[in-house]
C-alpha cells in the first residue's frame, strides 16, 4: 500500500530546514518498516506569501508499507521529526498523510497543488478537505503546504535538487574561485543550471544564512547532478553529514504558467500589456503604466528588465511576476518580459522654425509654444520619425535574483527532460 506523506514549516527565521528534517527522516526510515520510494519531492509554493519564509518550501514523500494506518505512519513520524525540527522562531510544523487509494482524491490533490502555487489557500479550506477525503494531518499553519504539496505531479515538469547539509559554520571556510568553478559549470550545462551568475561572477551553488545546507546542485539530469555534487565536494573538499536528491518543480515557472491566476494581492500573474508611460522612482527603480490592467514595477538592481520596460515604451509586452497594490494601483513586480510587438514609428513634437530648439505642446489641435521665441504656432502638426528600438526580445534578471520557481534561458526547450529518468535506479540519491 502507497502512502502519500508532506511535511511543512519545519523552518523558521533562525535557520532549520523542512529539507534536512526530511533528511533526518528518511534515513531513520530506512530502519523501519516504511520504504521511502526515491525520490522525495521538494516543493515550492506561491513564493509571494509574505508570512512564509523566502523559500515557501514543503516536502512530499511516497512511503511503501503493508499492515498499516496513517495514524501509526504519521505518529511515528512526528517523534523523528520532533528530534530535528528546529523549535525556535514562529515555525509551525505540519505533517500530513494519506493513502493513494482514490482517483477522486487525487485529482482534488493536484487542484490544490495547483492553487497553492499560483494562490492562497486558507486553513479551513485545508481542514474541510482533509476530513471529506480522509487525510490525516497534525500541526499548526504548516498543515496547509503539508497537504498543499501532496499533490506535486512531476510529469508536467520538473528538475532536481541536490541538497548537501552539514555544519552550517563550515560554511564560511568555502573557498572556489569562480573562473575554475566557471568551468565546471560549462562542462555540465544543459544538464545542470543556475550554477553561476556570470554577469555579477557569482557562484550560486552555496547559500548563506543559518540553516544545515552547505550547497545545492540544480539539473535535469539527476545523474549530472550527482557528478558534479562529487566534484565539487572533491575540489572544495567541504566536510559533510550526507546529501539528498530531490525531483522538484524549482525553475519550471509553473507558478506563472497558468492563465487563469487571479488579480489578487500576493498571487503570481502573466499577462500581455500596452506600456503606454514610464517613469523612474526616486530611487530608480523603474513605474511602467498601461492602458489595460494592472502596471508594472521593476527593480533597478534585478539587471535588465528596467531597460528593456523603457525601450519598450507604445509597444505591447508580456510580463509576469507578482502582484502587489501599491498607491490603490495593482502593481506587476517583474519576475520576466518578453516582446510581442514592435512599434515602427512614433510622434514628436517639430522642432521651432525660428529657432530649432524643442516645441512645447498647447494640447490637441491648439499648435505648439516656442519658449525661446515666445511664440506660438499654431500651424504645426507633430512629425513622424523611426523608432530606434532594440533587438532584444526576451528579458530577465541576473540568476542571482531569480527566485526558486523562476524558470532561467537554459531550460527553454529542454522541459520534461526528467521524465527520461523515470525508471532508472539512481545512485547516492542519499547519502
Ligand atoms: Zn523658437
Amino acid at each position: 500500500m502507497l502512502f502519500l506523506v508532506g511535511l511543512d514549516d519545519h523552518d523558521s527565521h533562525f535557520g532549520g530546514c523542512t529539507t534536512y528534517v526530511a533528511y533526518r527522516l528518511i534515513r531513520e526510515l530506512a530502519n523501519t518498516r516504511l520504504r521511502v520510494i526515491p525520490l522525495p519531492a521538494l516543493v515550492r509554493l506561491n513564493p509571494y506569501i509574505p508570512f512564509k519564509t523566502r523559500g515557501n518550501a514543503a516536502v512530499r514523500l511516497v512511503i511503501e508499507s503493508e499492515n498499516t494506518t496513517e495514524k501509526d505512519i504519521i505518529e511515528h513520524i512526528r517523534e523523528i521529526v520532533d528530534k530535528y525540527r528546529e523549535k525556535r522562531g514562529k515555525a509551525d510544523p505540519g505533517i500530513a498523510v494519506t493513502r493513494v487509494d482514490n482517483i477522486g482524491k487525487l485529482k482534488i490533490l493536484y487542484k490544490i497543488y495547483r492553487k497553492a502555487v499560483t494562490d492562497i489557500i486558507t486553513i479551513d479550506q485545508v481542514d474541510k478537505l482533509c476530513e471529506k477525503f480522509n487525510i490525516y494531518v497534525r500541526g499548526g499553519k504548516g498543515r496547509v503546504g503539508a497537504v498543499s504539496c501532496l499533490g506535486f505531479l512531476p510529469d508536467i515538469d520538473s528538475t532536481f535538487e541536490l541538497l548537501a547539509y552539514g555544519d552550517p559554520s563550515t560554511k564560511k571556510r568555502i573557498n572556489i574561485d569562480v573562473l575554475s568553478f566557471s568551468v565546471l559549470d560549462q562542462l555540465f550545462k544543459l544538464y545542470t543550471f543556475a550554477n553561476v551568475d556570470v554577469e555579477n561572477e557569482k557562484i550560486l551553488i552555496f547559500p548563506s544564512g543559518p540553516d544545515p545546507v552547505i550547497y545545492g546542485v540544480r539539473g535535469d539530469s539527476p545523474l549530472h547532478v550527482i557528478f558534479l555534487s562529487s566534484l565539487v565536494q572533491h575540489v572544495a573538499k567541504i566536510e559533510i553529514e550526507g546529501w539528498l536528491l530531490f525531483r522538484t518543480n524549482q525553475a519550471t515557472g509553473i507558478h506563472v504558467e497558468y492563465s487563469e491566476n487571479k488579480i489578487r494581492t500576493f498571487n503570481p500573474y502573466r499577462t500581455m500589456i500596452r506600456v503606454s508611460k514610464i517613469s523612474r522612482t526616486e530611487d530608480r527603480h523603474l513605474l511602467c503604466f498601461t492602458e489595460n490592467g494592472p502596471s508594472v514595477f521593476s527593480y533597478r538592481h534585478i539587471g535588465s528588465p528596467c531597460s528593456f520596460l523603457e525601450r519598450s515604451l507604445g509597444d505591447i509586452v508580456e510580463v509576469w511576476g507578482g502582484l502587489r497594490i501599491k498607491d490603490g494601483r495593482y502593481f506587476i513586480y517583474v519576475e520576466g518580459c518578453r516582446k510581442l510587438s514592435r512599434r515602427l514609428v512614433q510622434l514628436n513634437n517639430p522642432r521651432c522654425p525660428r529657432c530649432g530648439s524643442a516645441l512645447k505642446s498647447l494640447g490637441k489641435g491648439r499648435g505648439f509654444f516656442c519658449k525661446k521665441c515666445n511664440i506660438k504656432i499654431p500651424t504645426l502638426h507633430k512629425i513622424i520619425s523611426e523608432v530606434d528600438s532594440s533587438n532584444i526580445l526576451f528579458s530577465l534578471p541576473y540568476l542571482s535574483e531569480f527566485r526558486h520557481l523562476m524558470k532561467p534561458t537554459d531550460r527553454v526547450g529542454i522541459e520534461r527532460m526528467a521524465n527520461m529518468f523515470e525508471d532508472l535506479e539512481i545512485p547516492m540519491w542519499i547519502i
